[in-house]
């Protein structure tokens, strides 16, 4: 068979695989919950009211609508960007209106994006005014999404830009190794960005207020103290400015760390319960998880790189895919837009192995916040806090397997109680 030919099929298969393997994960998790939405689990019959229990299932059923109308946009989109010929044409466009270099590389790129922000834009409204609206979690005024939106374009223009520029010229002129130096890169840049977060990106969007509460501060210190953490600072984020949903986490790097509590958090939990759920937070660093999951994602987006540095070669990668290359220039941009298009395609199918790998992580925080702070609070917090984000008692098992990142309430529970 002629390759362009197979990476066409190909594109096909994968296509209808995930959207049927998709859809059917979506119908049972909304059966699952239908299911069990008149009855409250016999373990949770005392902690939580049928009321709840009915709000989180509606929730959940809700929230796998929205998912469904999404893979299927997502389907279209891709079809259309590709075998319909979406981007061929944005790339003849841009290359009648500019001619072959990189100011219509990044053109392309950059517009490819900004079309594919407004094509999700309605249903990301819909997901906060209509969904979250209707749950009493969203606190998103019209003016404040605007405001979000214009200043998430902006930060990624400034920080996108010039790694798009980067890794465009690397490509070009990075000989047969390019993808090894944009690996490298792309590894500065990542901890470049997670290194000026929580100073320079995350107060553009929320307010950061040193905690008042001397008890709790204390409380904190001591727990840190005796993990072996020092703290630079205690923090309340303005997180109820735009959702009723609450977190708490770190920021920063090595030894000391900034403590963040959402304001939202800190109305529902009492000192013990605040002390647990920072805890198990403390529990991912001890276990060093976020240094392992960088590993990973390090990891595999070198292997990603290698494969784009040889796919990018193939002329049937392109063709196959609805894109006539330009012959005698380079298409670097083409490239990137294209892998970038179809590997979620083949990455869904193993995405298991990373959310089970993730839910152990949970299971090992757990285990050392019971161990190091109160695990009785530790089980009052994450019941209020399922509560409290309506996350459903009663999820079904393989949409559990394919996309949770934590442990179901039941499961995790019960480990703390063994
Ligand atoms: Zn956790």
């Amino acid at each position: 068979m002629n390759p362009s030919l197979a990476m066409t099929l190909t594109l096909a298969v994968l296509l209808v695989a995930n959207l049927l393997t998709k859809l059917w994960l979506s119908g049972r998790q909304v059966r699952h919950v239908a299911q069990h939405r008149s009855q409250v689990p016999a373990a949770f019959a005392h902690t939580i009211s049928l009321e709840a229990h009915q709000k989180a299932a509606d929730y959940t059923m809700a929230k796998a609508r929205v998912g469904v109308a999404d893979m299927g946009l997502d389907a279209l989109t891709l079809v259309a960007w590709t075998l319909l010929g979406g981007l061929d044409l944005l790339n003849q466009v841009t290359l009648d209106s500019m001619g072959e270099g990189m100011g219509q590389q990044i053109t392309l790129v950059v517009s490819f994006s900004l079309i594919g922000g407004l094509i999700g834009l309605p249903l990301s409204l819909f997901q906060t005014f209509g969904v979250e609206q209707r749950f009493g979690f969203n606190n998103t005024t019209p003016k404040l999404w605007v405001s979000d939106m214009l200043k998430g374009l902006l930060v990624g223009m400034v920080l996108g830009l010039p790694i798009l520029w980067l890794v465009l010229w690397l490509m070009q002129a990075g000989g047969s190794l390019w993808w090894l130096y944009t690996w490298a890169a792309l590894v500065v840049y990542q901890l470049f960005v997670m290194w000026i977060a929580p100073n320079v990106i995350m107060p553009l969007f929320n307010k950061f207020t040193p905690l008042e509460d001397a008890t709790l501060k204390e409380r904190v210190t001591a727990l840190m103290t005796r993990s072996g953490f020092t703290a630079k600072g205690f923090f309340v984020m303005d997180g109820s400015r735009r959702s009723a949903h609450s977190n708490a986490f770190f920021t920063g790097f090595g030894a000391a760390k900034r403590v963040v509590f959402f304001d939202t958090l800190l109305a529902k939990l009492n000192g013990d319960e605040m002390e647990a759920v920072l805890a198990h937070e403390l529990g991912h660093f001890k276990h060093r998880h976020i240094l392992k999951m960088m590993a990973t994602s390090f990891a595999t987006s070198l292997a990603g790189l290698a494969l784009l540095g040889w796919v990018s070669q193939q002329v049937w990668f392109y063709t196959g895919l609805g894109v006539m290359p330009n012959l005698n220039d380079n298409n670097s941009a083409l490239a990137l837009l294209l892998f970038m298009l179809v590997l979620p395609l083949f990455t869904f199918f193993v995405s298991p192995l990373s959310a089970c790998r993730s839910r152990k992580f949970e299971f090992e925080a757990d285990a050392y916040a019971v161990t190091n702070s109160d695990g009785k609070a530790l089980a009052n917090a994450l019941l209020k806090l399922y509560q409290d984000n309506a996350s459903t008692l009663t999820p079904d098992p393989w949409y559990v397997a394919f996309y949770y990142s934590h442990p179901p309430a039941s499961q995790r529970l019960a480990r703390m109680a063994a």
